[in-house]
């Protein structure tokens, strides 16, 4: 109750408060409900974004497998590519093409430097190189054109002539297979011995004056063929020695004057043979071969020479 001049009024303070807690309660449970709704919305948007970022992750590791795998692609291509041009370029060696217009590019394909001591022997064993005899004067004519001493006449002398005493010892300059060996005149040669040695090389001795060797007999280098004669179109004691590939006469004298020591001058000297084509076959022929049985095959004949 409140007491004024005027009178007393009644005030109902249980009501009063009634009011205020309804009121408060309303107010703290629409508070509640407010931050409820705004964290579920919240808690829905994370996980929205969570679910993306999966998402993308999964398609970034997609693409780094694609990527991994294509690199894979290429490099197998690569190296296909390589091995197919390794392939071309030994295809060309052995068929003797180069890319420098038959001058069998020998420099930028084989390297002389790769070819290995063991490689050189067998070179040096199976193709025609060094003197056929151990003893002569002097050369008496030279590979090339010439008056021809009993014709008197220009002609192209096919061999170099080694003046030396009669029945001096001539030795095969390669190992090879005896292809010819007669006496008589034999088209001015006289009585003559010819060699057929590999990939396509021969070497002819002739005016010979007696011959130790048969048709079909093997023979190695440094072995004994003949003796010096004057037989055929000759006016002394002399050894014609000529060396031939693939049937034409080529300078003799490059072939007598190769040895170890100057193994790569022939192949700029000699231009006739496809040294490149050559080498590769060897080169693969010897990769193909047991070293033991390189050894052996180049053990036969070593000691001769
Ligand atoms: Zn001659």
């Amino acid at each position: 109750m409140v007491s004024s001049p005027y009178g007393h009024k009644y005030y109902n303070i249980n009501l009063l408060f009634k009011h205020i807690i309804f009121y408060f309660v309303t107010f703290v449970g629409a508070v509640i409900f407010f931050i409820l709704v705004v964290l579920h919305t919240f808690a829905s948007e994370i996980s929205d974004i969570e679910y993306k970022y999966n998402y993308i992750q999964n398609q970034y590791q997609n693409l780094i497998n694609k990527h991994i795998d294509l690199s894979a692609q290429i490099s197998n291509k690569k190296e296909e590519t390589m091995l197919v041009a390794d392939k071309i370029e030994e295809l060309e060696g052995v068929i003797g093409i180069s890319n420098n217009n038959n001058n069998y590019g020998l420099k930028s394909r084989v390297e002389i430097a790769s070819i290995t001591g063991l490689q050189k022997l067998f070179i040096m064993k199976f193709f025609p190189n060094g003197y056929p005899l151990n003893t002569y004067k002097r050369i008496s004519s030279p590979y090339g054109y010439r008056i021809h001493p009993l014709s008197n006449t220009k002609e192209m002398h096919t061999g170099t002539d080694l003046a030396a005493d009669v029945d001096t010892p001539v030795y095969a300059t390669a190992d090879g297979v005896v292809d010819f060996a007669k006496s008589g005149w034999n088209g001015g040669y006289g009585t003559i011995v010819k060699l057929d040695h590999f990939f396509g090389f021969k070497t002819y001795y002739a005016h010979l004056n007696s011959i130790v060797v048969n048709r079909g007999d093997f023979v190695r280098k440094g072995q004994l063929v003949a003796y010096v004669g004057n037989t055929g179109a000759s006016s002394g004691y002399h050894l014609h020695y000529e060396v031939r590939f693939l049937g034409s006469h080529i300078d003799s004298k490059n072939f007598m004057d190769w040895n170890m020591s100057n193994f790569d001058k022939i192949f700029d000297k000699e231009k006739n043979v496809a040294w490149q084509s050559l080498l590769m076959t060897i080169n693969n022929l010897m990769q193909q071969t047991p070293m033991e049985q390189q050894l052996l095959l180049l053990g036969q004949g070593l000691r001769v020479n």
